[in-house]
């Protein structure tokens, strides 16, 4: 992706003043054909006392198989009919109707939105298992609940959505295959979901890493126990793994003007970025700009990168900014998922990986 321009860098006002604080984050875009552009959900802060669940109607929770109690329970397996019993408010696009959808018919939608149905099945699985967490974390914290909702249909803060009738179009004589393949999805893995301490985790993903996943606290600043970095084997299979953004020095200081920097830039070029450091997934942790301090996920920002692994170079005319895979990196890469689904792991191999210590449970907890 070739980019010249740091304008959509600033289509949301996030001037703070101070480097560091820029957290804001790029969103998301959701695709169908095509590989999945940037679901990067961004996590609500860790809640001391989460409010009660929010879903419209009370769900079944299916009864114990044995009545002996047992000390260490098995993880529950998909128990058919949750997601059809259940009930979840969505916030349309346009932020004012509320649909009320059943949790399958809702977690359909989101999953044809967040990843290609030509993905391999445990990987969509591994997707629909983390849609419906999701869903269940949001709903938990109330965050549409003054509008009398669990989710949004907005990808830049809840997940992506796109109507069945849409997708259709979109898929044209693969409609009915792909329609098929994203509702076994769903039902293959039918109530399950991530937990932690009891309750429904975090499940953020992304699109494509450069390695390695990343910890929630270098990228966000708040650690989540169970977002930490792990190994994400995809690679050059993604489409623009690897990118370039071009800048000049003009529209670099064009750039941290108009997000409230003012860097020292009276030397050369090639001396305005230094102090490169990276975390241990790998990406920027800070780089200094004319001697003010920048986050990785700031400088993505920033200068409009698909991701904050990336390195900058300057070429004499230009600073040229190389960078690798897509998204914020937390959580599960859904291009990881692809690549170990291909060899063999299952969904719930997949989720474990990527949600570190995380147990199965059943919707909702
Ligand atoms: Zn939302």
């Amino acid at each position: 992706m070739q980019n010249s321009s740091c304008l959509r860098a600033f289509r949301r006002p996030f001037l703070t003043g101070l480097a560091l604080s820029l957290l804001v984050m790029i969103l998301p875009f959701a695709t169908l054909d095509e590989a999945p552009e940037s679901p990067s959900l961004e996590p609500s802060k860790p809640v001391i006392s989460p409010r009660p669940l929010a879903v419209a109607s009370p769900i079944p929770i299916p009864s114990p198989a044995a009545s002996v109690p047992t000390l260490q329970p098995e993880p529950p397996s998909p128990a058919k009919g949750v997601d059809a019993e259940a009930t979840i408010r969505v916030l349309m696009q346009d932020g004012i109707t509320v649909k009320t959808l059943s949790l399958a018919d809702y977690l359909w939608s989101v999953v044809a939105a967040e990843m290609p149905a030509t993905f391999e099945p445990e990987a969509l699985r591994a997707q629909a298992v983390c849609a419906r967490t999701y869903a269940a974390s949001r709903a938990r914290t109330g965050v549409h609940s003054a509008k009398s909702a669990d989710v949004c249909a907005g990808s830049g803060c809840c997940t992506a959505f796109i109507d069945p009738k849409d997708a259709a179009q979109r898929w044209g004589d693969y409609a009915e295959a792909y329609t098929a393949i994203i509702r076994d999805a769903v039902s293959d893995t039918d109530g399950i979901i991530l937990t932690w301490d009891g309750e429904p985790i975090q499940a953020v993903f992304f699109s494509s890493a450069a390695g390695n996943t990343e910890d929630a606290e270098t990228v966000w600043g708040y650690a989540i126990p169970y977002l930490v970095h792990v190994e994400s084997p995809e690679g050059d299979e993604v489409p623009n793994y690897h990118s370039t953004v071009s800048l000049t020095p003009q529209e670099v200081q064009a750039c941290a003007q108009r997000a409230g920097l003012w860097p020292d830039l009276s030397g050369p070029p090639s001396t305005w970025f230094q102090g490169l450091t990276r975390t241990a997934g790998g990406q920027v942790s800070e780089i200094k700009l004319g001697g003010i301090a920048l986050s990785g996920n700031a400088a993505r920002n920033l200068f409009s990168l698909r991701s904050a692994s990336f390195d900058v170079s300057w070429d004499g005319s230009v600073f040229v900014f190389s960078v690798t895979g897509f998204g914020h990196g937390v959580g599960l890469s859904q291009y990881g998922a692809n690549a170990l689904a291909k060899q063999g792991y299952t969904w719930q191999e997949i989720v474990l990986h990527y949600y570190t210590g995380v147990s199965l449970g059943t919707y909702p907890v």
